[in-house]
C-alpha cells in the first residue's frame, strides 16, 4: 500500500494526482500544482494499479 502501487500516481513526475491540481502563488506568479509524493509514502486513498488483465474482465 504506497503511492508506487497507487492507480493515481505519476510516477515519471512523482505526483499525486487523486485529485485536482491546486493553485499556488508565488513570485514567479500563479499555477496550478498537483502534490508530489515519495514512491514508499502512502495514505488512505490509496487504489492499487488497475491491470490489463482486470481490465478486461
Ligand atoms: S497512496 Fe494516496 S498520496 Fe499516494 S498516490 Fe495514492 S492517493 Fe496519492
Amino acid at each position: 500500500m504506497q503511492c508506487q502501487g497507487c492507480r493515481f500516481w505519476f510516477s515519471s513526475k512523482t505526483q499525486c494526482r487523486r485529485n485536482a491540481p491546486l493553485p499556488a502563488v508565488s513570485e514567479k506568479g500563479s499555477q496550478t500544482l498537483w502534490p508530489t509524493t515519495a514512491a514508499d509514502d502512502w495514505c488512505g486513498e490509496f487504489q492499487p494499479k488497475v491491470t490489463d488483465e482486470k481490465a478486461a474482465a
